[in-house]
């Protein structure tokens, strides 16, 4: 995908449908849940790449108990709608999740294939816990039985960008999320 102007870029962020702030203050709550589960227990945050960057990055500085940071890049196989229950890591944890209280942090769960693989593999790890914390969810698009332990925001069926999440590597740096536009008539 390119882009040919800043006219061009603009005209795909249809509306913002949460602000900056509203982020700011459920990111905050969040890192105050996070703060009285753990207490003290060793925790690591597993960031998903790249979409959760953004969240990862604000929800540590939330954080006051000791915590540690991976990232993980994954893709899961499908045949046809269904999952073949294979995720291809293109990055792995440096992490033995065995030590660790398991935190897995993700910007959207869509129809929950990429999430119910990974979890599935560190699993069978063996983590001391493992938890999930979304900042979206779109239930309407799931096909999984997987639900995350903690979502931020729960949204309709639409393409959304910003705050991580990207349409063609576009868009990752917006500080709020938009829906997306697909054409210049809508
Ligand atoms: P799932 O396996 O749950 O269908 O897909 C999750 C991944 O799909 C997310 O991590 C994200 O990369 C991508 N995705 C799903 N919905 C959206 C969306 O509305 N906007 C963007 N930018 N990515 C999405």
């Amino acid at each position: 995908m390119q882009i040919g102007s800043i006219e061009e870029f603009q005209s795909k962020i249809k509306r913002v449908i949460i602000t900056e702030e509203e982020i700011k203050s459920a990111v905050k709550k969040a890192g105050a849940m996070i703060n009285s589960l753990y207490d003290g227990k060793p925790i690591l945050l597993v960031s998903i790449l790249k979409g959760s960057f953004v969240f990862l990055a604000d929800l540590c500085k939330q954080i006051t108990v000791p915590c540690e940071i991976g990232f993980m890049i994954a893709k899961s196989y499908y045949e046809g709608t269904q999952s073949s229950g294979i995720v291809r890591i293109n990055m792995d944890l440096e992490h033995d999740v065995s030590k660790y209280n398991v935190i897995i942090v993700e910007d959207i769960v869509d129809t929950g294939r990429t999430l119910s693989d990974v979890v599935k593999l560190l699993k069978s790890r063996n983590p001391a816990s493992l938890r999930v914390i979304t900042l979206l969810d779109k239930p309407d698009r799931r096909i999984t039985d997987f639900k995350a332990d903690y979502s931020l925001f729960t949204i309709p069926d639409y393409f959304v960008i910003g705050y991580g999440l990207d349409c063609g590597e576009y868009y990752r740096n917006l500080p709020y999320i938009a829906e997306y536009s697909e054409g210049k008539d809508e």
